[in-house]
């Protein structure tokens, strides 16, 4: 038996508990047995547990799009019994049992082997929000390394600075030398998103509300993890030639932009997508993240939960009360 958090759909509602499942339960399509360390708390497992969303598609279902441990059984021919392994999302806590457990059998195609840089923890605290983070510089550096932008000659807009995949990209983009400006609705929190490495902090609603297709120029570039009329505002304020990394939708899942600023400013908007994101590019992002983003790093926006504490903790992550990163001990 091992523990985990389980999501099922009675007659009376939507419901996730803490419960003991049997070995046996878990998913046949998997050829590969982790003993989980940790897991973490992403927004999307935060819809998963409130219901407030239809992320998950199947029940019962075991919540969790992440989660760091060590294989105790291996059918697939990458993996063997003890290999450290990282998993982000590819539909895992959606469609196929997740990590808010102390044990998960998925395919080892999902896997990426933990960098030796990390501990189990160290993955977590930067988990999917970090990883995605990364995934949205990475899209910033090759656009601005083909367009001759070099860091330091311009502003970097981080919006929902004080979330999962801001603080991560606050810090990540000061580490490359960036002049990187956090946009947040915490402002009492600015002294920390200072100390990540923001040169400055703006506070949300110049970013939020209605405004016009075309603003004064001012960032190079964008990481947006929010959306709707933060992200149409980060473009329409976007440099000539900039670039927007577009990944969340904290605000909300529409985009009310106007197309003059990628017609008159040669602005790009990227997606940034995670789940599905090819092998290569998750490796890529991972080595970046551990070349850069130390320990010491992670800590100063990490807390550390158990596991019955992630159900009451999806709630406050919707409502924008989690600064930075929740790692969940799964064996407490
Ligand atoms: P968090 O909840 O940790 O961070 C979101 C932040 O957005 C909050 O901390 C808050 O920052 C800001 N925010 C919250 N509500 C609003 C609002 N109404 N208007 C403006 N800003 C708001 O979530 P994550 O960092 O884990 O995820 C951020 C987003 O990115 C989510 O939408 C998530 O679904 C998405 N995501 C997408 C991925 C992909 O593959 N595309 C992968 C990972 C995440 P502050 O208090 O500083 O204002």
């Amino acid at each position: 038996m091992f523990k985990a958090l389980l999501i099922t759909k009675p007659e009376s509602g939507y419901r996730c508990d803490l419960t003991e499942i049997d070995e046996a339960q878990l998913p046949a399509s998997g050829d590969v047995t982790v003993a989980i360390s940790y897991s973490t708390l992403n927004y999307k497992d935060g819809l998963a547990i409130t219901g407030r969303s239809p992320v998950v598609r199947s029940f019962p279902m075991v919540p969790g799009i992440d989660f760091a441990g060590t294989v105790v059984e291996s059918q697939h021919p990458r993996w063997k019994a003890g290999d450290q392994v990282v998993l982000n999302g590819c539909g895992v806590g959606e469609t196929h049992w997740g990590g808010l457990a102390q044990k998960a059998r998925v395919k080892g195609d999902w896997l990426v082997p933990l960098p030796a840089a990390y501990s189990a923890f160290d993955a977590m605290a930067i988990g999917t929000a970090g990883y995605t983070a990364m995934l949205c510089v990475q899209a910033l550096q090759r656009h601005w390394e083909a367009h001759g932008m070099a860091a330091g000659s311009g502003e970097v807009l981080v919006t929902g600075a004080n979330g999962g995949v801001g603080s991560v990209a606050v810090a990540l983009l000061a580490a490359l030398g960036h002049t990187v400006v956090a946009s947040t609705g915490r402002p009492e929190e600015a002294e920390h998103l200072k100390a990540l490495g923001a040169s400055d902090v703006i506070a949300r609603q110049t970013l939020s509300e209605p405004g016009k297709p075309l603003q004064k120029e001012r960032w190079m570039g964008v990481v947006d993890s929010v959306g709707s009329h933060t992200l149409a505002n980060a473009c329409a304020s976007s440099r000539y030639g900039g670039a927007v990394a577009a990944c969340g939708l904290a605000q909300g899942m529409d985009l009310p932009a106007s197309v003059a600023p990628f017609i008159l400013r040669g602005v790009t908007l990227y997606g940034i997508d995670s789940v599905m994101a090819p092998m290569a590019r998750r490796e890529s992002a991972w080595s970046q993240l551990a070349a850069q983003l130390g320990s010491h790093t992670l800590q100063a926006f990490t807390r550390e939960i158990g596991l019955a504490e992630a159900i009451d903790a999806g709630g406050a992550i919707l409502a924008g009360q989690v600064r930075g990163r929740l790692v969940v001990d799964v064996n407490r």
